[in-house]
């Protein structure tokens, strides 16, 4: 059986990266498997510990990611993100195509890493809608807002590093170009195979 594609999903904080994946990560034919990151970021209102992320201590995240426990991991807005490992090589070693949802630096250091790695970018239609966006979410202080979107400033200058860019105008073609994608690969992966 062929190992299955590592793929990462990218895109600025509040271009729909959540909404977009909703509507194909169940899609049987894709044969998906999540990996759930680590963070030491607060939980916010509706999420869950091992569903959205595992939750963790600050001391915890560097004691795993010393150990070689985290395939990359990344500072953003003040807290730690990074992918476990393990997880991800079990998923993939089952023939499960693993979808990554991380920021750009986290990308630049698997593609390092796994150079037949899919990388793909959510671009917003504008920088007007995606400030909209993040604050219709209302779930950030203000100044969180402001780290936000500089941030995506920066992010937004690093699409070139990415094998594809998607534009989330709507969120459901988005999601089927992205299908689209991951369906070819699966072919020349089987076919690489
Ligand atoms: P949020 O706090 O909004 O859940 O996530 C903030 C940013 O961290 C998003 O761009 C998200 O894609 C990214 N992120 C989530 N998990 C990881 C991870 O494991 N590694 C890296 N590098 N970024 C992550």
């Amino acid at each position: 059986m062929a190992k299955g594609l590592l793929i990462v999903l990218s895109g600025p904080s509040g271009v729909g990266k959540g909404t977009i994946l909703k509507q194909f990560i169940n899609d049987p034919d894709l044969n998906l498997g999540l990996s759930i990151s680590m963070t030491t970021r607060k939980m916010r209102e509706g999420e869950k510990d091992g569903v959205n992320y595992y939750f963790v201590s600050k001391e915890e995240f560097l004691r795993t990611r010393d150990e070689g426990g985290l395939l990359e991991w990344a500072q953003f807005v003040g807290n730690y993100y990074g992918t476990p490992l393990k997880e991800v090589e079990r998923l993939r070693n089952e023939g499960k195509n693993v979808l990554l949802e991380i920021e750009v630096e986290g990308c630049k250091q698997i593609k390092e890493k796994v150079p037949d790695v899919l990388t793909i970018f959510i671009v917003p239609p504008s920088m007007q809608e995606l400030e909209k966006r993040i604050r219709g979410r209302g779930t950030e202080a203000e100044e969180v807002v402001q780290q936000r979107l500089a941030k995506a400033e920066k992010e937004l200058d690093m699409m070139r590093e990415y094998k594809y860019c998607v534009c989330n105008d709507d969120a459901r073609l988005a999601a089927d170009i992205i299908r689209a994608i991951i369906l070819r690969h699966m072919e020349l992966n089987k076919n690489e195979g």
